[in-house]
Formats: C-alpha cells, sequence, structure tokens
C-alpha cells in the first residue's frame, strides 16, 4: 500500500476560493503521487507535494503567505520521517522560497532539528539555498489584506480563523512502498502577527508528527491553541491505543482541540497501513487524498 494526504488549511475558506482550493490540493497530491509511484521515498513526495503548495499563491505557505504586524513575512516548517524519527523544522525565517526543502536539508545534514530566523536562512545559504527577494513570497492580496488590518486595533490571531479569509497553511502525510512514514507542514502562520511569533506549524508533536509503526498527522489551525494540546502527537498516542483508527483518533483530536483549549483547526492523518483520515472544526477545510487501492484521488473541502 502507499498512500499520501495533503490539506490546504482549515478555516472558514470564502466561496469565491474554494475552486482555487481544490484545484490546488487536487494537482499537489497528483505530483507526489507520481514521486509515489515510480518509487520515490515518502520524504520526496512530501517534500514535492508541499513545494507546488508552496508556490501556488492561493496558500498561506511560501509565495502568498500572510504578512506579520509589521510588513514582513517569516514561515514556519517542519517535517518529520517516521522510521528515522529525525526531523527537520525552521521558524520565522525570511525570504525562503520553499521552506519544506529547508527542513529537509536540516533533517538530513545537521545535528540539530530546529533552527529559527537568521540561522536558519545561514544553514539555507551554506547548502545552496539563496534568499529570495521579499516580491517573491509577497502578492498583491495580503498586501491589501496587512493595509486593512494595520487600521484594525482589536484584531486577534484567533479571530482569523472565525473570520472569512483565503490564506491557508498547507500539510501532507505520505507512506512510501518501503514502508515508511513522513509529515511535513509548510505555513506563513497567521494574519498581522508579532514578529517572531511562532505557531504549532514548525513544533514537532503539533503541528507535524510521524512514526511508521503508528501513523502520520498534519495539522492546521488557530497554532495558540494547537500548540497547548500537543495536536499530532495526541492523535498519535489516540490511534497507537485504539486499534490504530484513523478516523476515530482525527475526531478525538479536535473533540480535545475544543473541549480543552476551545480550540479551532484541523488534522489530515494516515495510520501505519495508509488509511486516510480528516477532521476539523472549523467551516471548511481544503483537502485531498489517494491510495494504491483508489483509482483516482478524492479532493474535499466541506465538513464530512
Ligand atoms: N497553524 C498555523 C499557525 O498558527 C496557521 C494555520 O494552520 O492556518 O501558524
Amino acid at each position: 500500500m502507499i498512500s499520501l494526504i495533503v490539506h490546504g488549511g482549515a478555516w472558514d475558506i470564502p466561496d469565491d476560493v474554494v475552486k482555487a482550493h481544490c484545484n490546488g490540493v487536487r494537482k499537489a497530491l497528483s505530483i507526489g503521487w507520481k514521486v509515489l509511484t515510480s518509487g520515490g521515498t515518502a520524504e520526496e513526495a512530501v517534500e514535492r507535494t508541499i513545494m507546488y503548495l508552496e508556490d501556488d499563491p492561493t496558500f498561506d505557505a511560501g509565495r502568498g503567505s500572510f504578512v506579520n504586524a509589521i510588513g514582513e513575512i517569516e514561515l514556519d516548517a517542519s517535517i518529520m520521517n517516521g522510521t528515522s524519527y529525525r526531523a527537520g523544522a525552521v521558524a520565522a525565517v525570511q525570504n525562503i522560497r520553499h521552506p519544506i526543502s529547508l527542513v529537509r536539508l536540516i533533517m538530513n545534514n545537521s545535528e540539530h532539528i530546529f533552527l529559527a530566523g537568521d540561522g536558519a536562512a545561514r544553514f539555507a545559504k551554506e547548502h545552496g539555498i539563496n534568499q529570495c527577494r521579499s516580491e517573491e513570497l509577497l502578492v498583491g492580496r495580503e498586501l491589501e489584506r496587512w493595509k486593512e488590518l494595520q487600521k484594525k486595533k482589536g484584531f486577534l490571531t484567533k479571530d482569523a480563523f472565525h473570520k472569512k479569509g483565503p490564506g491557508d497553511t498547507v500539510g501532507a502525510v505520505a507512506l512510501d512502498s518501503y514502508g515508511t512514514i513522513v509529515a511535513g507542514t509548510s505555513t506563513g502562520g497567521t494574519p498581522k502577527k508579532y514578529p517572531g511569533r511562532v505557531g504549532d506549524s514548525p513544533l514537532i508533536g503539533c503541528g507535524t508528527y510521524a512514526d511508521s509503526r503508528i501513523g502520520g498527522v498534519s495539522s492546521t489551525g488557530w497554532g495558540e491553541s494547537i500548540i497547548r494540546v500537543v495536536l499530532a502527537k495526541t492523535v498519535i498516542d489516540i490511534m497507537e491505543n485504539n486499534g490504530n483508527l484513523p478516523h476515530e483518533a482525527a475526531l478525538k483530536g479536535i473533540d480535545i482541540l475544543h473541549s480543552k483549549v476551545d480550540g479551532l483547526g484541523g488534522v489530515i492523518v494516515l495510520n501505519k497501513d495508509g488509511v486516510p483520515a480528516v477532521a476539523f472544526n472549523t467551516p471548511r477545510m481544503a483537502r485531498a487524498y489517494r491510495t494504491s487501492e483508489m483509482n483516482e484521488c478524492l479532493v474535499g473541502i466541506e465538513p464530512v
């Protein structure tokens, strides 16, 4: 069995951008699927899938990311290999076109797991990834949003998840033909975030977790709530103890997020056999998945 599941964020995605979200996750999935079916690794599939989403300005990752309170774009990302238990992560890094490639490099070419800010950019440069110009990441839609938000005094991060907004974190979980599960997540964070604010996405166990003996998870949503319940690892722990049932684990994880910290968000999950599941408590969540038992991919955005 090979399997791939992708998400493009859990928010109140407006009607006029539903199509762009569905097309984005479908295309990203097809790229990762090609990698897996031609014998590629889950690491490569997750990287290639997320690279596509980082380039698609529809999503809040790479190009199209939200702008922080002082007009900068700071990116967070992480990846974890569930067989080696190695991981790579960056936070608040600037001017990097593909943070997912950088975290894969850190995972495989560094003794560390997590690099932040200038150090992450320095590591990128040393390994042949040059910083890009800010204009390559900033799109007009986000500049306009930033200007609007500057006028609003009491805007809180959580508000963004209640209000309609087109930007979304991206993530992917893959099971390859060698039995390895890899999960990855990439984001520009939340609109008007305080400079240096780090959400759940780069935190191993919160935004991303993989254990090839149990499964893999990528989370999205209000990071300040996801961190407090260590959402990705919580879902993995539930699955370890519920007979490896991914759907039940995903639902329970979101239930914990809601009931304990009034959280908002969603998770994509693969169990160790590659059975996919999704759960969220926001109005919509863009996602797509395919397994070797399916003839085509399934794309969804509405609640199941
Ligand atoms: N979880 C991300 C953060 O809080 C945002 C998102 O998933 O849309 O940075």
